[in-house]
């Protein structure tokens, strides 16, 4: 079912003509994340074949667009992310993330798949090779975001060791260098709530890229990152 286009609000540049090709559906992210968590069934009964077989029976794609969210489910599917498993608050935050993450960075890579394809064919040039060039650049791509993914978990079973020992409050710590941010220097000696996390996120998950924060029993007399508090507040 096609939507009618927005109105077009006066002083803005008109919407850019894009060519529908499925890919921008919201709800094909949620699809791609859900069957990519189930892939490991799926290797044995064909993989990224039968992911794509689900998909296009679900969204209208374009066959150009399966075709370049095929070969991008192939080199995923093909490097599965490390298996790690939840065992709390932090894990199963991470996870969820690291599901949302991947499953985004599958439909950003098809489309940019699908644009170098659609690039070559208006020069004339082969077609082929343009996919095979920029799935080579998806593979490096992929592989930065394996190791952020990894990174995440580490920082996230790390966290939920630490509330295992010591409950839902626990310390903020940063490790001091040229590099360290404002705000993990701020945020060193604080304490924090693992479940719901502070708004700045979970000590080396939620601040930046290649956060070195880590966790340990509260600060005695250490005060509070802001955050949305925790999600029991009542005294049991
Ligand atoms: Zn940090």
């Amino acid at each position: 079912m096609t939507t009618p286009a927005p109105p077009q609000q006066p002083g803005q540049p008109p919407p850019q003509q894009q060519q529908d090709d499925g890919l921008d559906d919201a709800a094909l992210a949620v699809a791609v994340a859900a069957l990519l968590a189930g892939s490991a069934a799926f290797a044995v009964a064909g993989g990224a074949a039968a992911i794509l077989t689900a998909l296009r029976k679900r969204f209208a794609l374009s066959s150009a667009a399966s075709q370049a969210l095929g070969s991008v489910l192939t080199m995923v599917t093909a490097y599965p992310p490390p298996l790690t498993g939840i065992i709390g608050a932090a894990s199963a935050q991470t996870a969820r993330m690291n599901a949302a993450r991947r499953a985004q960075y599958v439909i950003a890579a098809s489309k940019r798949v699908l644009g170098a394809a659609r690039e070559a064919r208006a020069k004339g040039e082969p077609v082929g090779a343009a996919v095979r060039a920029q799935l080579e650049r998806e593979r490096k791509f992929y592989t930065m975001h394996q190791q952020a993914m990894w990174n995440r978990a580490t920082a996230a079973g790390r966290i939920d060791m630490e509330a295992a020992v010591h409950g839902n409050l626990l310390g903020w710590n940063a490790v001091h260098s040229k590099t360290t941010t404002p705000d993990c220097r701020k945020a060193d000696g604080r304490n924090f709530y693992v479940d719901p996390p502070p708004y700045i996120g979970l000590p080396g998950i939620g601040p930046h890229n290649g956060c070195r924060c880590y966790p340990s029993a509260p600060h005695r007399g250490g005060k509070l990152l802001p955050g949305p508090g925790p999600l029991y507040a009542r005294a049991a």
